[in-house]
């Protein structure tokens, strides 16, 4: 076996991992980061093909914290970023009798808006006088509970099937609708806290190569650091120091950044109490379709972000970016480019269907929704057999068993975006935090 010594070593290239060696670099040369796949990006995948831009994984991220400002001006993109339309800020569509309607952004919007009945618009002023949760629930009976179930159906299980792909009767309320839950608990009701909150403009971005230039620019920068094709499978504490063992290597290190999911986790330490938490993250599978057509051949033109679906109107689908909508540079000027999100907890059994039975369900669904008569140019598929982690209501266990773990084990950090936080800009953030605080 080969031996090497190294300060730091970080387990994984996603971008928690590139992340935490991107901050960790501007402290210390001496870490290195293990990567099994022959390249980085993990979850992040951008996929360039006959001048389409695809994203099999994030196709925007918020700008909602200084750690993604800061990596993207460190990484020399800030100047470069691509903002969404205008107009895709403003529309994003629910499906209502198969026609594309607003999600209403001001008060008078959702007056008129047919998203809710009269009566449903009427049960929200109640919320007022709902009692405050003394403790946790799940997504379902919070919104329910306080807004009504028209509103629970009809706005927030799209809206966390576009986010989570998942099922609101499983998903814990504190750790996914973060915001509205402390309102709660700080305000006493979600409306009032409403009003006190400060509004912000927070807005979203791609690259013009994709969101993979960040990784990619990021593992550029550190590529002497790099080592991919490395599984790690094993790590053990011995002598004060942690063996890192995978590839008949072993790597010893004072400290070890750990980014991998849940599911590979589990299997690299043997902790009976850390493996039954990590064993019970479930990660939703998805199937990503993309589609290019002529703009010529499409009838409605309605700008904006996409369309998300609730399970009553009976779609194979959970959502569909408009992707040459939201930005200019993913598809040449006279063609259009499309992604259909499928799966989930809600669409399980569709993830089972053929390839091809899917494809042609949800590409007649939407062709129907966006009047194209004509050709289909392009297309791409990608299936995340375990796509994204779901925070059910075991998170307040699986966050103790982490930190437990981590006190008994000095120099030891676990990252990843199966806790605190899904999105990019958030595993970013985490990063971040961890070495500005022990580094
Ligand atoms: C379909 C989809 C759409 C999404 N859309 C958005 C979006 O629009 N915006 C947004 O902000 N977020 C989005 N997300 C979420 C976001 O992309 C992810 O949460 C984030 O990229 C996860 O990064 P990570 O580094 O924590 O994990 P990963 O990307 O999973 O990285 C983990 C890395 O560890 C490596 N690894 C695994 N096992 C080992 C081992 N034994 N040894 C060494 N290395 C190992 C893996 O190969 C991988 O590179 C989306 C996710 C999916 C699936």
């Amino acid at each position: 076996m080969n031996e090497i010594k190294v300060n730091t070593v970080i387990i994984g290239a996603g971008i928690s991992g590139l992340s935490a060696a991107h901050f960790l670099s501007k402290k210390s040369n001496d870490f290195l980061i293990l990567e099994s796949k022959n390249q980085v990006g993990g979850i992040i995948q951008t996929v360039i093909k006959n001048d389409f831009i695809c994203e099999n994984g994030p196709n925007t991220v918020l700008l909602n914290n200084e750690a993604i400002v800061e990596i993207l001006k460190d990484c020399g993109l800030w100047d470069s970023i691509n903002y969404p339309q205008e107009s895709s800020n403003k529309n994003r569509f629910v499906l209502n009798n198969n026609q594309l309607i607003n999600i209403p952004t001001t008060f008078l919007k959702f007056v008129k808006s047919p998203i809710l009945s009269i009566k449903g618009k009427l049960r929200i002023l109640k919320e007022l006088f709902v009692k405050q949760h003394r403790e946790n629930t799940n997504v379902s009976e919070f919104i329910t509970k306080r807004f009504g179930k028209e509103f629970h159906d009809n706005l927030i299980v799209p809206f966390v099937s576009g986010i989570y792909a998942g099922d609101t009767s499983k998903m814990s309320v504190k750790h996914t609708l973060k915001i509205l839950w402390n309102l709660e608990q700080t305000h006493g009701s979600v409306i009032k806290g409403l009003f006190k909150m400060k509004k912000k403009n927070i807005q979203s971005f791609n690259l013009p190569n994709g969101i993979s230039q960040l990784t990619f620019k990021i593992a550029e920068k550190l590529n002497k650091h790099l080592k991919c094709n490395f599984e790690v499978e094993q790590i053990i504490k011995k002598n004060g120091f942690y063996e890192i063992i995978g590839n008949k290597e072993v790597i010893t290190c004072n400290n070890v950044i750990v980014t991998v999911p849940a599911y590979v986790l589990k299997n690299i330490f043997s902790k009976d109490y850390l493996f039954k938490a990590l064993d019970k993250v479930i990660y939703s599978a998805v199937d990503v379709f993309h589609f290019g057509f002529e703009k010529k051949n499409i009838e409605n033109l309605k700008q904006g972000f996409g369309v998300l679906t609730k399970p009553s109107d009976k779609k194979s689908f959970l959502g569909i970016l408009f992707n040459s909508r939201i930005f200019n540079h993913v598809s040449p000027n006279d063609k259009e480019l499309f992604t259909v999100l499928i799966g989930g907890e809600r669409q399980k059994e569709l993830c089972k269907l053929s390839k091809i039975e899917l494809r042609n369900k949800v590409l007649a669904e939407l062709e129907d929704i966006i009047q194209h008569n004509g050709n289909l140019i392009f297309e791409n598929h990608y299936k995340w057999e375990k796509g994204i982690p779901q925070y059910n209501m075991n998170q307040e266990n699986l966050i103790m068993a982490i930190n437990k773990f981590e006190s008994n084990h000095s120099n030891l950090k676990i990252l990843g975006n199966y806790f605190n936080g899904v999105s990019v800009s958030d595993c970013i953030m985490k990063s971040k935090q961890y070495i500005d605080r022990c580094f």
